[in-house]
């Protein structure tokens, strides 16, 4: 059984990086009869985000993630506690002084000052950019050094003393220097140089560095699994080296690709920008409405090369009988595409029975649409046209979102009716009232569609339009234009639009009285 957590910082934002990493480690530790947990990684920020937790479990837990273990509103869950880093601070302490003693970790006393000068002084004589040795100017001290800058006070941090070597350049120009070898689920193994570097592990003020803390932490937490975004990579042979020094088995590291999109302006490939992508934030999507269901098949497509292929065969069975492997995960960029996850909306929302579609655009409503909760006060109403929108949908133009689906809608209720496009340029403007006053005379709600239709065409003739618009296109000089049009400028009084699933249809829906009273409302 696998053991996987999710570590995200209470900043109070969530990424759709959290999400895809939290469907990697769900889906491998629920699989395989594991443990999923939450641990808050909250070093950096100085101060706790006031109610970051309850954001972290309410976005996640919308999508469908819940976990089984760890950091929880009021109490952790589980016997591996604090889940929280910043209530670690003993732990963390107690295996740095384990390391100082050892003579693997050493204070350093360097202020940022001396730092930035030695920084300086490497760039200017072109120095290997491996700060080995410069930083390392405390590694040295003797107890009595070290004591003496206690005693006055100096702060001070501690560096791992790594046993690294940095890279050397041979008489033929070629870096040489100690590699290693790591298993990463997704990338197969790993060849990277070892560190050579005397990172911090302990900062001022008593806190871990995002190294020692994922150490201590996945051990104690007894993590198997690490799910991670690539842009750790770089500092892997650290962690390497943390692991050796502390004696620890190391755990299966499972490096996920970047989240990348095209570029709308160059047409390149980039990262996902928060300022410049409002769908990397998890908000967006409850904010527009879609369902958790579309994100997590759509995420689920970009996970999984192999994802696809089985919902095709399967179209009705639940997401988690697919079986995940990091194996057929992408490890260069995985692109996030908009329109792709609309068309999957589109097909979930096709499968769900309208009853289920009703209940959840309400709730969508109530939370983030409240102008919008009167709509679903008749139950029986909504119901038929949530069914049109799903039977009917020529021209196409399907549900793919609360938001939309309201836009979709919104002729069928007074209160958001608004006339959107004009009158077809066919017809003249003063045989519009000729049109919609023969209408409502001619109008009867019990026709049938064939009858309805009839009527239309016996309007359009006497008026002057082609019955049909291939005589129309045949003999322009003969009509003025043809049913076609006239049937438009019904369909925009009605509708406000010029395109529409079936009128006929739509009437039914609307009722008698709606009907006439828009005709009645353009006549006047
Ligand atoms: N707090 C880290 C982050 O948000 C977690 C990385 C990890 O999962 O180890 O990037």
């Amino acid at each position: 059984a696998k053991v996987t957590r999710l570590g995200p910082s209470p900043t109070g934002f969530m990424h759709l990086g959290n999400l895809y990493g939290a469907f990697v480690d769900e889906r491998l530790a629920h699989q395989s009869g594991g443990v999923f947990y939450l641990r808050i990684e909250d070093t950096d920020d100085k101060r706790y985000v006031e109610g970051a937790v309850d954001v972290i479990l309410k976005s996640l837990s919308f999508f469908g993630i819940h976990f089984d273990e760890g950091a929880s509103l009021g109490e952790d869950i589980g016997d591996y506690g604090s889940y929280t880093q910043s209530m670690r601070g003993p732990i963390y302490q107690c295996f740095v002084k384990k390391l100082v003693s050892e003579g693997k970790a050493y204070p350093c006393f360097l202020t940022e000052e001396e730092i930035a000068e030695i920084r300086e002084k490497q760039e200017a004589e072109k120095l290997n950019p491996g700060i080995y040795g410069e930083y390392a100017l405390c590694r040295d001290w003797t107890l009595e050094q070290v004591q003496e800058a206690l005693d006055a006070g100096k702060p001070y941090v501690i560096r791992l003393r790594s046993d690294g070597q940095p890279p050397q350049e041979d008489e033929n120009g070629k870096t040489t220097g100690k590699r290693v070898q790591v298993k990463d689920a997704i990338r197969g193994t790993l060849d990277m140089p070892e560190n050579f570097m005397d990172t911090v592990i302990l900062k001022q003020t008593g806190i871990p560095t995002y190294h020692f803390a994922h150490v201590v932490d996945d051990h104690l937490m007894r993590t198997t699994h690490v799910v991670r975004g690539a842009e750790w990579l770089p500092s892997l042979p650290i962690h390497v080296e943390l692991f050796e020094k502390m004696g620890w088995e190391m755990p299966v590291y499972c490096h996920t690709a970047q989240l990348m999109k095209i570029d709308e302006e160059t047409g390149k490939k980039r990262k996902l920008s928060k300022r410049k992508d409002p769908e990397l934030s998890l908000t967006y999507y409850r904010d527009q409405g879609y369902h958790p269901a579309a994100v997590r098949e759509y995420l689920l497509t970009i996970l999984n090369s192999n994802y696809e292929e089985w919902r095709a065969a399967h179209p009705d069975a639940p997401v988690d009988d697919f079986e995940f492997t990091t194996e057929k995960m992408s490890n260069s960029g995985a692109l996030f595409d908009l329109n792709k996850l609309n068309d999957i909306s589109k097909d979930v929302l096709l499968r769900i029975p309208a009853a289920e579609l009703y209940d959840f655009l309400k709730d969508w409503a109530r939370e983030f649409a409240p102008e919008y909760n009167g709509l679903f006060e008749d139950r029986d109403y909504m119901l038929k046209i949530l069914d049109l929108g799903r039977t009917d949908r020529k021209p196409r133009k399907d549900l793919i979102y609360a938001r939309q689906i309201i836009d979709f809608v919104s002729y069928f209720f007074d209160d958001l009716f608004r006339v959107e496009d004009e009158m077809p340029q066919e017809v003249p403007a003063e045989d519009i009232p000729k049109i919609l006053r023969a209408y409502l005379e001619t109008y009867d709600h019990a026709d049938d569609n064939g009858a309805w239709f009839e009527k239309i065409r016996q309007i359009a003739v006497d008026l002057g339009y082609a019955a049909k618009p291939k005589d129309f296109k045949k003999h322009p000089e003969e009509y003025k234009g043809h049913v076609g049009h006239v049937s438009t400028v019904i369909r925009i009084a009605l509708m406000g639009r010029a395109q529409s699933p079936d009128v006929w249809t739509i009437q039914q829906i609307m009722g008698e009285e709606m009907t006439k009273r828009r005709i009645e409302a353009r006549l006047a």
